[in-house]
């Protein structure tokens, strides 16, 4: 496909998904501009991030470390002057914790002491060697089913896991992140991930984002209070391979 027929092609479903979010703010009583767009690039390739860039989204989204590496590296080719924030949203192992801190600006998967611990480390290191220039923002991923497949730490863990994030020099709590259980109703997920924001946000005034919702569940996230929502193939299209 030409570079002008893929553009126009994301043209309009960006148009369609803003369209959608707005339609469900209005519904929620919310304004629009409360709720982010992330566009959750995996499996596309960088040229589809520098289109969507023109189009003036600047928060991406990859879901592993291996594959964003080299595309938050080639877009930085592509567009050098675009403001673009990168999301880490997949499952993270510790021994890549190196690595991401040199890309990702925020990681949204962070479920474990372990993970908390591997990433200051990595943050602190990447910050002294000048790889980069800010601390790293982290979401804490909350299960919300009993199965372990898709990563997230337990309800009752994420007090604690707040806590320790919070006296971590180089990490920044911003928030909680979950996907909602396969098959189950996303709006009973999406109001339990609300009262654990809630009481996160008691403990934590400055925690203040939910990135809840995807191409088939947003709108139900932000009658939820979603502030993130993560949009991958309303965006982009169907994935060919499916990333894990
Ligand atoms: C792939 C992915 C998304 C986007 O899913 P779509 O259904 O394609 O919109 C959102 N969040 C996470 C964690 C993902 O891995």
């Amino acid at each position: 496909m030409s570079e002008e027929l893929r553009r126009a092609e994301l043209a309009e479903s960006l148009r369609e998904v803003r369209e959608r979010v707005d339609r469900a703010c209005r519904a929620a009583g919310r304004e629009p501009d409360e709720v982010e767009l992330l566009a959750v690039t995996k499996t596309f390739p960088a040229s589809d991030v520098a289109l969507l860039a023109d189009l003036g989204l600047t928060e991406f989204a990859e879901n592993r470390e291996q594959e964003a590496r080299g595309k938050v590296a080639e877009f930085a080719e592509l567009r050098p002057s675009a403001a673009a924030r990168w999301h880490m949203v997949g499952q993270l192992q510790r021994n890549k914790a190196r690595s991401v801190a040199r890309w990702a600006d925020v990681v949204e998967s962070v479920d474990s002491e372990r993970l908390v611990e591997a990433l200051q480390r990595a943050t602190a290191n990447a910050l002294d060697a000048g790889d980069r220039s800010h601390p790293l923002d982290v979401l804490v991923q909350v299960s919300l089913d009993a199965s372990e497949g898709r990563g997230g730490c337990r309800p009752d863990e994420v007090a604690a896991l707040a806590d320790m994030i919070t006296l971590k020099s180089d990490l920044r709590l911003r928030g909680v992140m979950a996907v909602a259980p396969l098959g189950g109703d996303p709006a009973v997920a999406f109001d339990t991930l609300s009262k654990i924001s809630e009481r996160l946000r008691g403990d934590h005034p400055e925690a203040v984002e939910v990135s809840a919702g995807m191409s088939g569940d947003l709108e139900s996230a932000v009658a939820h209070g979603s502030t993130r929502v993560r949009v991958g193939t309303a965006l982009l299209g169907g994935r060919r391979l499916t990333s894990p």
